[in-house]
């Protein structure tokens, strides 16, 4: 139920969309408890869909081999029965606790959600990207600096400055190079971590003249006004400075996570991860439960498999607190079925 457009109710708010996240959706919604979710990340799926989307992983059990992505479809569609609400793109920022032990959630898009019970899912932190420490970069991220794309045409007939050396670098220089003016990549030196096949092809382009490698030169300042960037300074080891001509920089040198404001909301912290108890994966403060990575007990074992163990602990501990006045009868999804909304 909504009250105002961006305030919600729900039973359960679930911070962060990773794997331990998502299967609490099924959890919860096993129990009829209703989930509301929220990322950091425009898109769910955690590290899985964040750093290895396309990297097989091994020890799923009843999966011999499963591709990161395809897990997390597979999560999503699991938990879709019950219903759950996203809400991505936005960081947990503040939760309070009101005078009937419940909560409200803010979240940096002011998005508020009242709920019952917390469950912290939030894996190492939220993501986002490493910027390059340039001075004035603020004024032209979101104009001419980009971290992510959403929109290849706006870098159509455009010179581009690509920077990094990894597989987003690459995949975005080749991609690009097929409508773009000029490309230009800047890399520290002449070693790429990318896939054998999109080497060669950066290769073939570069010898083409449609990509400019601009090697073993770092980013060194940005020139340009309102947001409007005009040239990319980059520095060699030597410290010689090159000027490129640019409409846009697109930095991408990968994802950094921060605890951010998890660490202030007064829960009980060993070296960046959450204390719980893990007979219910209860945190320091009270209805707040936190699962997966950023959980930590004696003999803690990081793995995805883990966080969907504690996803289930926590769902059925929290039973309790979102129906205080019902007795709790265990039963095997076998026997309830999923059709219970
Ligand atoms: C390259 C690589 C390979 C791996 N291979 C395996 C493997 O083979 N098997 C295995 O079991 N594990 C593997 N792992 C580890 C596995 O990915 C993690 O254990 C798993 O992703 C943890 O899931 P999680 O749901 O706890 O957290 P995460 O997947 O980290 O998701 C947490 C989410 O919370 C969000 N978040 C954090 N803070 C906030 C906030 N304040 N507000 C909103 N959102 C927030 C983040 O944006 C993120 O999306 C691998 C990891 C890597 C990097």
């Amino acid at each position: 139920m909504s009250t105002k457009k961006n305030e919600h109710q729900s039973d359960i708010v679930i911070i962060g969309a990773g794997p331990a996240g998502l299967f609490s959706v099924f959890e919860a919604g096993l129990l009829k408890m209703k989930c509301h979710v929220i990322d950091s990340l425009e898109i769910i799926g955690g590290q899985c869909s964040a750093l290895y989307p396309e990297k097989p992983i091994y020890d799923i059990p009843a999966h011999p081999k499963v591709l990161a992505n395809e897990l997390i479809e597979l999560l999503e569609a699991q938990a879709q029965p019950f219903n759950p609400i996203y809400h991505l793109n936005q960081s947990v920022v503040k939760i309070t606790k009101k005078e009937d032990q419940s909560f409200v959630v803010e979240t940096s898009k002011k998005t508020l959600i009242n709920c019952k019970v917390i469950i912290i899912a939030a894996g190492c932190g939220a993501f986002g990207p490493n910027r390059p420490p340039l001075e004035n970069i603020e004024q032209f991220e979101g104009k001419s600096i980009f971290y992510s794309i959403r929109n290849k045409a706006e870098f159509a007939n455009k010179k581009i400055v690509i920077a990094g050396g990894g597989d987003s670098a690459i995949d975005w220089a080749l991609t690009l190079s097929e409508t773009a003016q000029k490309i230009f990549l800047v890399h520290r030196r002449d070693k790429f971590r990318c896939a054998p096949d999109n080497l060669d092809k950066l290769k073939k382009l570069s010898t083409e003249g449609k990509i400019e490698m601009v090697i073993p030169f770092q980013l060194h300042g940005l020139e340009g006004n309102n947001g409007i960037l005009k040239q990319v300074l980059v520095k060699d080891f030597n410290d010689n400075i090159k000027t490129i001509e640019a409409d846009y920089l697109l930095p991408f040198f990968g994802l950094a996570m921060e605890l951010g404001e998890i660490a202030n909301w007064g829960l009980n912290l060993h070296k960046n991860h959450i204390e719980v108890d893990y007979a219910t994966m209860q945190t320091s403060q009270k209805n707040i439960y936190a699962i997966g990575d950023i959980a930590t007990y004696k003999n803690k074992l990081k793995l995805i498999l883990t966080g969907f163990s504690e996803a289930a602990i926590a769902c059925h501990d929290a039973y309790k607190i979102v129906f205080p006045d019902q007795i709790f009868h265990f039963e095997y999804s076998t026997s309830k079925g999923i059709n219970n909304n």
